[in-house]
């Protein structure tokens, strides 16, 4: 099937199937309930901000910047939705409970993740210590694991989910930062895949997003990020990834899958 992209501004994504019937998204969301962890900035910001166009309320989890979170929530109630900001580690299984219970008495039932939240750490080879590796496989891994398992009973009883997991391309090639971060976002991967087929008769899809080189915090802050890495030659935009999150939140019969956002970056 042939998308092609007619109109996306970040408030809007309309695409032509085969030339033919225009799907509009702005609408498919609505009564839904997201969470997005680490959505104060970068790619979780742009995945909270398009989730609510195209219907959706949203839990903004932040870690320490409330005021960039409270930011997004105007963003969202701007768009006509309702929106709440909560603190939360979400390595830590206490903080995930207390965070999932106060959104869905808030807010509502959350039968759409978006498990964001995730650290670099890029460190030359011989430096990386076991705090360094139990520290990201903590927050970019177990986060996963512990945020999923608190929202899977709500996504269960209503019989609807989408769990969409950012991985990495450097689950794929290795790329920049190190082991570490690589094993860390394989991972990710394999927690996709099993979820995916353990729920896919639940009408829970599973899915995880593959970006490299998207212009954020993370990538600027890396010396080793150069934008003619990728073929095409420049750095992603978040909305080029948020696009992707909305989706995969609208459609019911991908599951288990890897959408790569990385501008062709492949082996040579
Ligand atoms: P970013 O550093 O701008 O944002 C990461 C967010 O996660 C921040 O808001 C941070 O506060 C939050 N966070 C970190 N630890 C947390 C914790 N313990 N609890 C709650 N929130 C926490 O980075 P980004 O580029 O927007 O990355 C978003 C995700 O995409 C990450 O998982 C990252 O690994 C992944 N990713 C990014 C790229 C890229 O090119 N930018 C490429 C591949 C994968």
């Amino acid at each position: 099937m042939l998308l092609a992209r007619t109109n996306c501004q970040p408030t809007l994504c309309t695409f032509e199937v085969s030339g033919h019937v225009p799907f509009d998204m702005s609408n498919e969301l609505v009564g839904k309930v997201a969470l997005v962890t680490g959505s104060g900035r970068g790619i979780g910001r742009a995945v909270a901000v398009a989730l609510a166009n195209a219907g959706a309320d949203v839990v903004v989890n932040f870690l320490n910047d409330e005021a960039e979170a409270k930011e997004v929530c105007s963003e969202i109630e701007t768009a006509g939705r309702r929106s709440l900001a909560i603190e939360a580690d979400v390595s830590i299984a206490s903080q995930v409970s207390l965070m999932v219970n106060t959104a869905q008495q808030r807010l509502g039932e959350i039968s759409l993740l978006v498990n964001n939240a995730g650290i670099s750490r890029p460190l030359p080879l011989d430096e990386i210590t076991e705090r360094d590796w139990d520290e990201i496989l903590t927050v970019n891994l177990k986060s996963m694991f512990l945020v999923t398992q608190a929202i899977l009973p709500a996504m269960r009883k209503g019989r609807w989910g989408r769990i969409i997991n950012l991985s990495s391309v450097a689950a794929q090639l290795g790329g920049i930062i190190g082991p570490h971060y690589a094993a860390s976002k394989a991972g990710c991967l394999g927690l996709t895949h099993s979820y995916a087929a353990l729920l896919a008769k639940e009408g829970i899809t599973v899915n995880a997003i593959a970006p490299a080189l998207i212009e954020t915090d993370m990538i600027t802050s890396n010396p080793k990020a150069r934008a003619d890495i990728t073929p095409i030659g420049r750095f992603g935009k978040v909305e080029e990834v948020a696009d992707v999150a909305v989706m995969l939140a609208c459609n019911a019969y991908i599951t288990g899958q890897t959408i790569s956002v990385n501008g062709g970056w492949y082996m040579t």
